[in-house]
């Protein structure tokens, strides 16, 4: 591309700078950015100057040929036809400044430090495979996902952050659990039926869950009072003096003789005598066999 042999509007010896305005300034980027398209004011103001014909090649110069990153594309106003040039070029030979390379540059110098923390961030994450990383991130916890997003920020954590992102998911995880289980055991809940169980004077063998538990001197010494209610709901009442041994919450099979029906408060209870504890439900079989 010598003066010599050139016959296009653009050669330079026929060059009016004015005649040129830019449309917009990219960077082809490297290794670890990609690239960056600025579009100028002028064609923000006015949309056909953008989308000339272009070439291939990007990467030269169309004024002095030689090979460039960072280019500017100009509109040739009487033509309407683009070049896209260099920087040195821009600057010398069409008096432009060179102000918009910079920001490119900027902008590409913060890819670069961006790479390199995220790349620091994955490597952190190998070093410390004993972390299920693919759960926290998953988790949703605003507390984990806050120091993930430091992780990647600066490229590390310190062991304090790491133990209590794992302590918070932990946490979050129990708490799930017994979310669940207390949504199951809400499913098989029985609706309380307000009924009487049996006759007085029969004998029974019940599923009961004790609900309350209350102890009081009497005239026959230490007497302890069981609430429980049924594997129905129905509500038992019973008057322990002796051996009869439960804790609250606790679902136990009793065998006990019905005593008598009673109204409390629109509640029909049933009150029982002679409750023997058959077996606590929750205790193993092995325990249950010592
Ligand atoms: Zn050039």
């Amino acid at each position: 591309m010598t003066d010599a042999i050139r016959t296009d509007i653009h050669r330079p010896l026929a060059l009016v700078p004015e005649d040129y305005l830019e449309a917009g300034w990219y960077d082809l980027g490297g290794a670890e950015e990609p690239p960056q398209m600025r579009l100028s004011d002028a064609v923000h103001r006015d949309f056909s100057l953008w989308g000339g014909v272009y070439t291939d090649e990007l990467w030269r110069c169309d004024h002095c040929g030689a090979r460039l990153r960072y280019g500017c594309e100009l509109v040739h106003r009487p033509s309407g036809s683009h070049i896209h040039v260099g920087e040195t070029c821009l600057n010398n030979r069409f008096s432009r400044s060179t102000a918009e390379f910079q920001r490119l540059r900027r902008t590409a110098a913060l890819d670069r430090q961006a790479q390199r923390l995220l790349q620091a961030s994955l490597r952190f994450r190998a070093d410390h495979p004993e972390v299920a990383w693919a759960d926290l991130d998953a988790c949703g916890n605003a507390f984990i996902a806050d120091v993930l997003r430091k992780l990647r920020q600066y490229g590390d954590i310190s062991a304090r952050q790491l133990e209590a992102i794992q302590t918070a998911y932990e946490r979050d995880a129990q708490r799930a659990a017994v979310a669940v289980g207390q949504f199951l055991a809400g499913l098989y809940q029985p609706q309380p039926r307000n009924e009487f169980i049996g006759q007085p004077g029969e004998r029974l063998g019940l599923q009961v869950t004790v609900r309350s538990i209350r102890s009081f001197e009497s005239q026959w010494g230490q007497t302890t009072l069981y609430g429980m209610v049924d594997d129905q709901g129905r509500s038992l009442r019973y008057f322990s003096t002796g051996s009869f041994d439960a804790e609250r919450d606790q679902t136990l099979t009793i065998r006990a003789t019905v005593k008598a029906h009673e109204d409390y408060q629109g509640e029909r209870q049933t009150v029982l005598t002679r409750a023997v504890v058959q077996a606590p439900l929750h205790v193993t079989s092995q325990r249950a066999a010592e």
